[in-house]
């Protein structure tokens, strides 16, 4: 088949679509042996589930409410009822001054980030190209396809502090975080998928006053963020104002089926993601918006997210963590401080194997991670510490998860000796 250029870039294997691939095979081969570690896929709650059950009940109840959820296009910026709930529902939250005109739906967040990166980075009008800065990594795996040029993507590395015997935390390194004119935006997941890591308030201010000195947005990605689902275990302040581009998701508060990504950024950015919608998609899809709006005008969807999402995945987190500190005690591995999101990272200090060579002897063994090395996209290739990392998520059940993690350490413990 000959392929454009678009068509080869997308249409390749990547770290994502074979990421994707062994993660629904184990799910599809109904393998309960498998121990599933390794997508993002949330965790099925049943106190969650109960309450969407509930809404899709009342929405089948009302007449005419079901008819339009599936039967009528929205316009392409999104359901207009939830779209206003959602701006009235920040503004009694976090005073942030959006209007419906700061907001736009995307079908999942990760078609949004497709839209936003390709329409900031690039070939520019005058000729130049510009790049997406991570000012941290490692960062999600889902950015590393998205862009439509070479080179456009650059990573910065982090510092890292020891916080204590186990455990350490990656930090912005500003001393050589460089942002000249080449960059059109600079971008950071927060809680940081695959760390868990919160970059701290201070981290968000100065990458906020560089964004603003350079007159580029700063995109926050708070998938797993505030103030849905919440899963941060630390201190974290939820900003916005019309030089950041804030990204959510309804995925993580256990929609991902519904692919509802949520756009809040200046008025002319949100309106062009608009228009993208309406060319690529016609418009987003409702369903999402329909099964959440209830929640969102009630302010429910924080209740459900401090007292069920968040306590749900704190628990999980605390007690993988806790496992793997006792089951790799004496050797020279680190967790990242667990501060959010559905993960625990790994670095396994001067490990005599790669992070790929061993997923595949976790994957032999019937346990799937995803190799460290996939997320350090847009750094450079010398840095050992990229091939010592494994990142393993911790959403599914329970039983499973420990007996994963029973045998991550066995054969972390293997490769070592
Ligand atoms: N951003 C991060 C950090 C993620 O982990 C994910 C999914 O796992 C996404 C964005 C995309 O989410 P969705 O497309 O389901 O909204």
């Amino acid at each position: 088949m000959d392929l454009s250029d678009f068509g080869r870039r997308l249409s390749a294997e990547t770290g994502i679509g074979r990421l994707m691939d062994d993660l629904g095979k184990a799910l599809s081969r109904g393998n309960s042996d498998m121990c599933m570690l390794g997508g993002g896929n949330p965790g099925h709650i049943p106190e969650v589930e109960t309450i969407l059950r509930k809404n899709m009940q009342k929405i089948l109840d009302t007449p005419g409410e079901f008819e339009h959820a599936i039967g009528d296009y929205v316009t392409p910026r999104g359901d207009e009822l939830f779209i206003a709930a959602l701006a009235k529902f920040l503004n009694e939250q976090f005073n942030w001054g959006v209007t419906p005109e700061n907001i736009v739906l995307t079908n999942g967040s990760q078609t949004g980030f497709f839209m936003l990166f390709n329409m900031l980075a690039g070939k520019q009008a005058n000729g130049t190209t510009r790049k997406i800065l991570f000012p941290l990594c490692p960062e999600y795996i889902g950015y590393a396809d998205l862009g439509l040029a070479d080179d456009f993507f650059l990573a910065n590395r982090p510092d890292i502090e020891f916080i204590d015997d186990h455990t350490f935390k990656y930090h912005v390194n500003f001393s050589t975080l460089d942002i000249g004119p080449e960059i059109a935006a600079i971008c950071v997941s927060r809680p940081t998928n695959p760390t868990g890591n919160v970059i701290t308030d201070e981290e968000v201010d100065t990458l906020r006053c560089l964004a603003r000195e350079m007159k580029i947005p700063l995109i926050i990605d708070s998938a797993y963020g505030a103030p849905f689902p919440n899963v941060i275990f630390t201190e974290a302040t939820p900003t916005w104002d019309e030089s950041m581009i804030m990204c959510m998701t309804l995925s993580k508060v256990g929609l991902p089926g519904a692919r509802t990504g949520i756009i809040i950024a200046r008025e002319d950015i949100a309106a062009a993601v608009a228009n993208m919608n309406a060319v690529t998609a016609l418009a987003p899809g409702s369903l999402g918006s329909a099964l959440a709006y209830e929640l969102v005008r009630s302010g429910d969807i924080t209740r459900i997210s401090n007292e069920i999402i968040n306590p749900f995945y704190k628990e999980r987190s605390q007690r993988g963590y806790r496992q793997f500190i006792s089951g790799l005690d004496g050797l020279d591995v680190f967790l990242h401080k667990p501060e959010g999101s559905m993960f625990l990272w790994l670095w396994m200090r001067d490990l005599p194997i790669t992070d790929v060579e061993l997923y595949n002897r976790l994957k032999n063994r019937g346990i799937l991670v995803v190799p460290g090395s996939y997320f350090f996209h847009g750094v450079d290739d010398s840095w050992r510490h990229r091939q010592e990392c494994i990142r393993v998520t911790f959403t599914q059940d329970a039983e499973m998860v420990e007996r994963g993690i029973d045998g991550i350490c066995d054969e972390i413990r293997k490769a070592y000796s």
